[in-house]
């Protein structure tokens, strides 16, 4: 019997997915290649596929081992060289679908379709306006983020025949915490239709410590892009918290924290073949393994740089202490956006090392928020905080406003809190409780009226009835 035949034996009918089988890709249990890498894939139990380069191997093998062929055909895998590792329970169950890879689309289909077409991408003006709608305040944040963005999605379509590179435009983000980084990170995802992965630089470790390794931001990557290789390719992996990883300053010991992650990263940044496990985290045996090509991802980080301010404020006082100047020297003690002067000086000596920051050439700072600032959070994005409240008792019929002076109340409080934007929702949040438990009890109100004494609670929300006068509720 040849050996072509002999696969045929083996070749069942392959189980009934659903559509789902069309669409994602056979991986060999034994090379864990998938099936556009490895050919087709033989179907030996449920789930269970092995492609015909394992499989020639294992008859080899066979042969040299005096095992019979009988044993294949009863499916005794246990006596199959290569596999005999393999925990068969863990085999017979179905392969969960987020770790199968999806299968890449046909040529055709692709020159008809591009993943990304420059002629699609928004100019900046047309990103920042985008962006307007949803992120108040931050102009220049958003300027510099429309123009790198746009630069670099014209890099990944450009041709380098003519020896000319464009250089990457990756970013580090600087802004306090809830300044809206994440969101503009987001936010312009979402408007570009990219898959988008958020990490923190926390959790990431040098391979072999405990932690996520490195790397497993591409996973992550890819699973936002559906196991889609070619999309992830083209997407955004935000990094956060990345002053965490800074190299410690004043210290003795070998930081293993801190520098070697930024070492880690050198390579993924600039742009890398990785393999990385589909579906999960961690590379482990039974994880089937694809290659990410990272040269084209964006990468953003973004972190709030505790006490950045002194050493900028340092390196700006060194300079006005010259000569007659030397009297403005608290000039920026009060200076509540001193990180929006920030040089990649300021990031270095703060403990990123140069080769790090050297790959991560965009650097601009986010604005702290004033009080106006979140008050314009709360009422000017499209999806803003009060709007949403506003559509929710709109569906009981009943008409929510806020004054304009709860409203500077609120973002008092949220500014007191220190923590950004985010303090605006736990505070909105604790007030409106009463409110939509106790307005859709009675029909008759027709209009709520939240005021500044309500906020602070030193009174009651205005109550209007339907048509009748206002009153205010107990
Ligand atoms: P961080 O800078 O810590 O990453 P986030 O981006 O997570 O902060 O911001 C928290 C929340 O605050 C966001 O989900 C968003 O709703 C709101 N927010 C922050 N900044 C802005 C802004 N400039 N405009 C509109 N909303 C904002």
């Amino acid at each position: 019997m040849s050996d072509d035949q002999n696969r045929d034996e083996f070749k069942n009918t392959p189980p009934k997915d659903g559509d789902s089988h069309n669409e994602y890709e056979d991986i060999c249990y034994m090379c864990r290649r998938p099936e556009h890498v490895a050919g087709k894939m033989i179907h030996i139990q449920p789930n269970i596929y092995i492609c015909r380069d394992c499989m020639q191997r294992t008859f080899d093998t066979m042969n040299a081992s005096g095992l019979g062929l009988g044993d294949l055909m009863n499916m005794n895998f246990n006596k199959l060289p290569n596999i005999s590792m393999i925990n068969l329970s863990d085999l017979q169950g179905s392969v969960p679908q987020n770790r199968k890879l999806k299968k890449p689309k046909p040529k055709e289909e692709k020159q008809e379709r591009p993943v990304l077409d420059i002629r699609s991408i928004p100019a900046p003006h047309k990103i920042k306006a985008r962006l307007d709608e949803y992120v108040v305040g931050q102009e220049h944040a958003k300027k510099v983020m429309s123009v790198a963005v746009y630069n670099h999605y014209k890099r990944v379509m450009s041709d380098t025949s003519d020896g000319i590179e464009i250089e990457k435009s990756n970013m580090l983000m600087i802004g306090p915490t809830g300044s809206g980084k994440t969101y503009l990170v987001k936010m312009l995802a979402q408007l570009l239709d990219v898959p988008l992965a958020i990490t923190d630089a926390t959790s990431l470790t040098e391979a072999g410590y405990i932690g996520d390794d490195i790397e497993s931001v591409v996973s992550k990557l890819l699973a936002a892009a559906d196991n889609d290789v070619e999309r992830a390719e083209h997407g955004i992996i935000f990094i956060d918290e990345i002053d965490k990883i800074a190299k410690k300053r004043n210290a003795n010991q070998r930081d293993v924290s801190g520098e070697s992650v930024q070492q880690g990263m050198l390579k993924l940044l600039e742009g890398a073949e990785v393999e990385v496990p589909v579906g999960a985290s961690s590379k482990n045996a039974m994880v089937p393994m694809t290659t990410v090509d990272t040269s084209n991802i964006l990468f953003i980080c973004g972190g709030a740089f505790a006490d950045l301010e002194d050493i900028i404020k340092a390196r700006l006082n060194k300079t006005s202490a010259i000569g007659f100047k030397a009297e403005l020297k608290d000039r920026y003690d009060n200076d509540e956006n001193i990180l929006t002067k920030v040089s990649v000086e300021d990031v270095r000596k703060y403990g990123m090392i140069p080769e790090f920051l050297g790959r991560l050439p965009v650097l601009f700072a986010l604005e702290a928020l004033t009080e106006e600032m979140l008050v314009r959070i709360l009422i000017e994005p499209k999806n803003a905080i009060t709007k949403q409240y506003q559509k929710l008792l709109a569906m009981d019929e009943v008409k929510l406003i806020f004054d304009m002076e709860a409203l500077k109340c609120i973002a008092a409080k949220a500014k007191e809190k220190k923590v950004g934007a985010r303090a605006l929702r736990a505070i909105i949040e604790e007030f409106m409780l009463d409110i939509m438990y106790e307005i859709p009890k009675d029909s008759n109100i027709g209009m709520v009226t939240i005021t500044k004494d309500y906020v602070e609670k030193k009174g009651a929300p205005l109550i209007e009835m339907r048509g009748i006068y206002a009153i205010p509720m107990r």
